[in-house]
């Protein structure tokens, strides 16, 4: 950009970014974009010094403070920092600085933690607190003595007696990560703002004329610098000896603050702050180093808007806004059916980020996140990158609302909503490839189709070939076939034939249980059975007639009914059936009040070996037991796992009758 008119255009853009940041604390695009902004903004100031408006963002600090507070001229201007995204940048500073102290034969750096809050002045006058205020625009800020005064780490009297008449303070005012938690908790339940990030909740809440509200919201404090100082008071040679004279006095500072030299240095500190980052109580968006001895400091002096002396190297952003392109929809291998962001490519932490999850159809409504807006995207450490929600400031006219596909992409079959849930589910489990390796590993597995032979391994093997696509595939591979597979000689290739030719011969409830419906377990599979008696009764079985039935509810219910719907999921049941599927008839169900367990009160406890608790459940109120979660004297009897703890001890005390796992299931009448 060659032209100053744009330069211009540029400097006004960023003046109203600022004004909605600083002033208004409601910023209208992200601090990485503001950033890029700038950097482009101090290239063409480099190229073209003559241009440069005394209104730009590089020759002042922050903005004008808000009208409603009364306003105080510093004593001593307050500075911003000037920032280094990348390594480079760092050398870049040391060697501006080695030249320009060439007498200097090592430098000492103060490395600290670059605290996520706003910058505050506390004026002490005689050992007691007069005065807070903000930076402002490094000149004028705010008055807020009214909001300091109730932090609890902010002395209102210094400790000792050996402080200057006149002592300025200066330090971080933020609110910690967990204090932004609860804060945004309460604003959400009471209707009011949600704050964007700590640094935003800790300036909007300094900047509450009522000193209760700063007072609820649990702010906190660390000191870096000083302002006025008496004439009289002598400074140590070292900032970081001064730092630790005002901790003397009672404040605080940051304990992670250490004393570096050299590039290597900085790059170490870096890297271990980094570590510890997800750990620390407060957020924190950088390291911030600064020359150590004062008086090359004073050597140095300031720019319009910063220290020469120090720099703020900054961590990549970790939340930062970009365009939602569009919207599609992933297959998982359990056919739940996830939206995913397709996004304008964008770097979040460090990485380029293009897809980020939506998590779920109801996520898109409460959020109202539509394609075509700008959004928030997210990524912490290794956490998949997500759409935080849209910036509805910045929403162009044209969006276009998300709609659930109503056909899987994967296969075709019907895309369904979960009753209750807010999850969509495809319905052709067996046909569908995304679920393919998965249903083909249950088919296969020792409490369904129980084929010898046939690992997990061998199956992904028959997939990638193209030689498996449904189960019924399995019923026409060759020994032939089998043999050209690496490392399967034919006799392994004869037996896992022999084993697949084997499984024909099984029974209804294995069948049911092998299909893979959704949250039809083995002890469903076999009530189904017994109830239907046939494989037709079940494909027809209606929602009314199947939620009778002792452990199927509505959820369990819906997928048994969608999934006998889908045409695709009965052509490969037609292929089973064709490829020789058998199974005797099965014979009626034991009657349940002819069950030891009958009406009988029972508790599980401890961990079953043979079964999931849930499905242990299941099995027992299929008998007509009714299943509690606490021991009493009513109990009939209590199941205890292993590791069983006090309800086994609660028992014995009661005298209630205690079963193992084999002892109750040695009791059930066999219904296969
Ligand atoms: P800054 O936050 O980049 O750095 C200076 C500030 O760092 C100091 O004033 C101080 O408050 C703080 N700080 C934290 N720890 C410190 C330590 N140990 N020692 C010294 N200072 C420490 O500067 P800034 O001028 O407050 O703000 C600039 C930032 O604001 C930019 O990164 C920019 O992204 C953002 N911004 C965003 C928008 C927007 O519209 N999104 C607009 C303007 C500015």
């Amino acid at each position: 950009m060659q032209d100053q008119k744009a330069y211009q255009k540029l400097v006004e853009s960023l003046n109203q970014y600022s004004y909605q940041y600083y002033v208004l604390d409601n910023p209208t695009i992200s601090d990485p974009q503001y950033d890029a902004l700038y950097q482009q903004l101090l290239r063409i100031e480099d190229e073209h010094p003559e241009w440069i408006l005394s209104e730009s963002p590089s020759q002042r600090v922050g903005d004008q403070p808000l009208k409603e507070f009364q306003t105080v001229r510093h004593a001593v201007a307050m500075y911003s920092l000037d920032n280094a995204f990348e390594d480079d940048e760092l050398k870049t500073f040391l060697k501006r600085i080695e030249e320009k102290l060439p007498e200097v034969n090592k430098l000492t750096f103060s490395a600290e933690p670059k605290m996520d809050g706003l910058a505050i002045n506390i004026r002490y006058e005689n050992g007691q607190l007069v005065q807070a205020t903000t930076r402002g625009d490094g000149q004028v800020g705010e008055d807020v003595t009214h909001n300091i005064r109730p932090i609890h780490s902010v002395p209102l009297k210094l400790f000792g007696n050996n402080w200057p008449e006149v002592v300025e303070v200066r330090g971080e005012v933020f609110m910690s990560k967990s204090a932004f938690t609860q804060l945004n908790q309460q604003q959400q339940e009471a209707g009011g703002k949600i704050f964007a990030n700590p640094r935003n909740a800790a300036a909007g809440s300094l900047r509450q004329l009522d000193s209760k509200i700063a007072a609820k919201r649990h702010l906190s404090f660390y000191l870096y610098g000083w302002g006025e100082l008496s004439e009289d008071w002598q400074l140590p040679q070292y900032y970081s000896e001064m730092i630790d004279q005002m901790v003397e006095w009672g404040l605080p500072a940051n304990p992670q603050s250490e004393i570096i030299s050299g590039l290597e240095g900085m790059f170490a500190y870096y890297e271990k702050i980094q570590a510890k980052r997800p750990d620390l109580s407060y957020e924190i968006d950088g390291i911030v180093y600064k020359l150590n001895e004062i008086k090359l400091q004073q050597q140095l002096g300031f720019t319009a808007r910063a220290p020469r002396w120090a720099i703020a190297r900054k961590f990549p952003a970790e939340e930062v806004w970009t365009k939602l392109l569009d919207i599609e929809v992933q297959v998982g291998r359990t056919g739940a059916i996830t939206p995913v962001a397709r996004l304008e490519p964008v770097s979040v932490g460090g990485v380029i980020v293009s897809n980020a999850t939506l998590h779920n159809m109801d996520e898109i409504k409460r959020k109202d996140v539509r394609i075509g807006d700008a959004v928030i995207v997210r990524r912490a450490g290794d956490v998949i990158p997500e759409v935080v929600g849209p910036v509805l400031a910045q929403r162009p006219e044209k969006t276009q609302l998300f709609e659930m596909p109503q056909q899987c992409p994967e296969c075709g079959s019907d895309v369904v909503k979960e009753l209750d849930k807010a999850a969509f589910r495809c319905t052709g489990g067996l046909v569908c490839p995304a679920q393919r390796k998965r249903a083909l590993h249950h088919f296969v597995s020792r409490k369904a189709m129980d084929i010898q032979g046939l690992g997990d391994k061998l199956i992904d093997q028959l997939v990638d070939q193209g030689w498996v696509k449904h189960p019924d595939d399995f019923y026409h591979l060759t020994v032939e076939q089998l043999a050209t597979l690496e490392r399967m000689a034919e006799k392994s290739a004869q037996n896992v034939v022999s084993g697949i030719q084997a499984s024909l011969e099984t029974t209804l409830a294995k069948f049911i249980y092998s299909l893979g419906i959704p949250e039809v377990g083995e002890v469903t599979a076999k009530n189904l059975a017994n109830h239907f008696k046939s494989l037709e009764a079940i494909q027809q079985a209606e929602f009314e007639e199947l939620i009778t039935l002792n452990d199927v509810g509505g959820v369990v219910a819906e997928h048994i009914v969608n999934f006998f719907k889908e045409p695709h999921n009965e052509s490969v049941i037609q292929g089973l059936l064709d490829a020789g599927m058998h199974w005797p008839t099965p014979a009626a169900a034991t009657l349940v009040e002819d069950s030891p367990f009958a009406n009988k009160v029972m508790v599980l406890t401890g961990t079953l070996s043979e079964m999931s608790r849930p499905e242990a459940k299941a099995l027992l109120e299929a008998q007509g037991a009714k299943i509690t979660g606490s021991v009493s004297a009513k109990t009939d009897y209590v199941v205890a796992g292993e590791k069983a703890g006090s309800k086994l001890t609660k028992a014995k005390a009661l005298g209630v009758a205690v079963l193992t796992e084999s002892e109750w299931l040695a009791m059930m009448p066999q219904q296969d």
